[in-house]
């Protein structure tokens, strides 16, 4: 059998503990014996970060402005114990943040839903995708510990060197402030980007924010995809028989919890990270939620929604197996190489992907998978049997 082609290479980002052995696996089970795969590879793993002066990462993130498509593995945003366990030069940012700085755009987290794991909240039949603005607030703002009695301004100069000051607070112990800002074009594109997306999926779109406490900030969220809406999409969404919906962050979540599921939530950047996590594990488990970053100028990089489990590379670099699930970098490979397919009319490479996620879930649905989700499987007639995770990769590879 001749393997699979396509012209433009994927950027492809190696990560770091359990998901980095997950990420060999893949590769070599599941996609270089169908697949020729062609990346541009860059090492995001810590070691490699340290050693570039985390260089590589923002190289990483200018090459998938170029080449449009990438993948990543999970990696390590280190703190003070990784610091001491790594030798590190000094405390790296997350490397989410910096590709997601240099890219903007909304992550989008969708469940991957497999017949058996059934969500915690019955009523939820649909998946619910995640929109997460993926630009600014707290995730590029300014801490300060304040160590005594302090007054605390914000001072704005603009460009023509007039300053503004605007009172914080008056502390007379210790305490801390933050400072945090976004911008008009982030919100712009993210308002563009979940418009659009649930437009192709045609599904209603949501978005909520606490905009009765902070009445300018989160305000400008609603104002801007209430104009968006209003001027581009309020026409095409009532041919396709969609809605757009604002509504207080308390009675969205609310909300969501009564429905039947399938709208797209737009989420500001904390509300987001938060409630993906929280959407996972009430769909069964984090590993089988799926994250793709679509930024304004149409570029996409795919990535799993959990982390580097930690707790089982322990167990693996102990020379113990582990049973750890590959599912959700499974479709962040899935998703690239779909994506590849499809700026290049490639079919077969389009179809490859979408056999091998039909491959992955019908391997579940047969009773084959990781513990994480035997423990939480039911289905008619079937007891599930735990795998290692290279032999449940080992068994997607015979149904693809
Ligand atoms: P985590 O790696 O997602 O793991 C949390 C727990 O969830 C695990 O201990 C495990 O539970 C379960 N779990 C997560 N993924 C699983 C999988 N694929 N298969 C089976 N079980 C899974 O989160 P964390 O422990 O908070 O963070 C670990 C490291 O990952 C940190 O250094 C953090 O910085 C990094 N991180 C990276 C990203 C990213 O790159 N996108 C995201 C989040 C965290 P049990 O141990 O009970 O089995
Ligand atoms: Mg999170």
């Amino acid at each position: 059998m001749s393997k699979i082609t396509y012209e433009k290479p994927i950027v492809e980002m190696q990560g770091d503990e359990m998901t980095r052995v997950l990420w060999d696996w893949i590769k070599e089970i599941l996609l270089d014996p169908f697949v020729e795969l062609k990346t541009e590879y860059y090492d995001l793993g810590l070691v490699h970060r340290d050693e570039t002066d985390d260089v590589v990462t923002r190289e990483a993130g200018e090459a998938i402005k170029r080449l449009g498509v990438g993948v990543k593995c999970a990696t390590i945003t280190p703190n003070d114990q990784r610091m001491e366990e790594y030798k590190l030069k000094r405390l790296y940012p997350s490397p989410n943040g910096t590709i997601r700085a240099i890219l903007d755009g909304t992550v989008f987290r969708t469940p991957i839903l497999v017949k058996g794991i059934t969500p915690y909240v019955p009523s939820w039949t649909k998946p619910i995708t995640i929109a997460r603005h993926a630009y600014g607030d707290v995730y590029k703002a300014t801490d300060v510990r304040i160590e005594g009695a302090a007054t605390a301004e914000l001072k704005v100069t603009d460009a023509d060197g007039n300053v503004k000051t605007y009172p914080v607070h008056k502390f007379t112990g210790a305490g801390v402030l933050q400072g945090m800002h976004n911008t008009d074009k982030s919100i712009t594109a993210f308002a563009h980007a979940c418009f659009n997306y649930a437009l192709g999926e045609k599904r209603d779109l949501w978005l909520g924010t606490k905009d009765t406490i902070s009445k300018i900030y989160d305000g400008r969220f609603k104002a801007i995809f209430a104009d968006i809406y209003e001027r581009e999409f309020k026409d095409k969404y009532e041919k396709a028989g969609i809605k757009y919906e604002y509504t207080l962050i308390d009675d969205c979540v609310a909300r969501v919890m009564r429905s039947s599921g399938g709208m797209i939530w737009a989420c500001k950047n904390y509300d987001g990270d938060v409630m993906s996590d929280m959407l996972a594990t009430a769909f069964g488990s984090l590993a089988m939620m799926s994250s793709v970053l679509v930024s304004p100028d149409g570029n996409y990089e795919y990535e799993a929604a959990h982390g580097t489990v930690t707790r089982h590379y322990y167990k693996w670099r102990a020379g113990e197996e582990t049973s750890t699930n590959p599912v959700a970098t499974i479709f962040a490979w899935s998703g690239a190489l779909a994506k590849r397919g499809e700026t290049e009319n490639n079919a077969a490479l389009v179809d490859f992907a979408k056999r091998l996620e039909k491959a992955t879930l019908s391997t579940i649905e047969s009773g084959y998978m990781t513990g994480d989700l035997a423990s939480i499987f039911k289905a008619d007639g079937i007891t599930p049997k735990k795998l290692s995770s290279e032999d449940f990769l080992k068994a997607i590879a015979s149904n693809i």
